[in-house]
């Protein structure tokens, strides 16, 4: 089974670590963390890809279970999900499980080629403050148990489990405006943030 928690991680913090981490435990296996480094669906990051590469691998650093992935790195062009499924192997008997968060799932209708989504991948969704409209995307189906997501693509399973309302964009914000938001980062981020004078203006 190959699990997928991806993001722009601009910068990853502790909601995104404990989001992945629940994940881990429900389906008893590993994630990869795959860094969106050219995002195509939203603005560009501001950190450098390389900078968001480092602090992902020093979060990922001391948590077994958590793998951070440069296959989107190491290809050309805009980051397309699309793409990553394909180079997984992911089928309908294999699908990958792709794990996000709610407002990530109310918008994946629009990723790049969606329309293949649906034989090849499963969503686990996470509510991330309030309730998840639970809409589903064309062609998918709403998974009651989570074991589910990973027998066949098409199935979406959404966790009730509680997130952390942490945003990046809020993070940005507060680093920006002279705030240390240390305990909202892992120490090891947080450090590279400060070293390298990230998010400062
Ligand atoms: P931004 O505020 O810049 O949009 P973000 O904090 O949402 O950033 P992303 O890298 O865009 O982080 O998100 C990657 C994935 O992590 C998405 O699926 C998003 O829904 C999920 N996610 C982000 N923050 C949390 C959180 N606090 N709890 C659970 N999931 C989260």
């Amino acid at each position: 089974m190959t699990v997928v928690f991806g993001g722009t991680f601009d910068p990853v913090h502790i909601g995104h670590l404990h989001a992945a981490s629940v994940a881990a435990d429900i389906l008893d296996t590993s994630i990869l963390m795959v860094l969106s480094a050219r995002p195509a669906h939203r603005k560009a990051p501001v950190a450098s890809v390389e900078d968001r590469w480092c602090m992902l691998r020093a979060a990922c650093a001391n948590i077994e279970r958590l793998i951070p992935s440069d296959v989107e790195l190491r290809r050309k062009g805009p980051s397309y999900a699309i793409e990553t499924l394909v180079s997984l192997n992911a089928s309908h008997d294999e699908p990958v499980i792709w794990v996000l968060g709610a407002d990530a799932f109310d918008l994946v209708h629009t990723w790049y080629r969606f329309d293949e989504f649906v034989n090849r991948c499963s969503f686990l969704v996470f509510a991330r403050g309030g309730n998840a409209s639970e809409r589903l995307p064309r062609g998918f189906k709403k998974a009651d148990e989570y074991d589910v997501l990973e027998r066949s693509s098409g199935s979406v399973y959404f966790g009730n489990q509680a997130m952390m309302a942490i945003s990046a964009t809020a993070l940005r914000l507060d680093i920006s405006q002279g705030c240390a938001p240390d305990e909202l980062l892992p120490p090891s981020v947080w450090e590279y943030v400060r070293q390298r004078g990230l998010y400062l203006t």
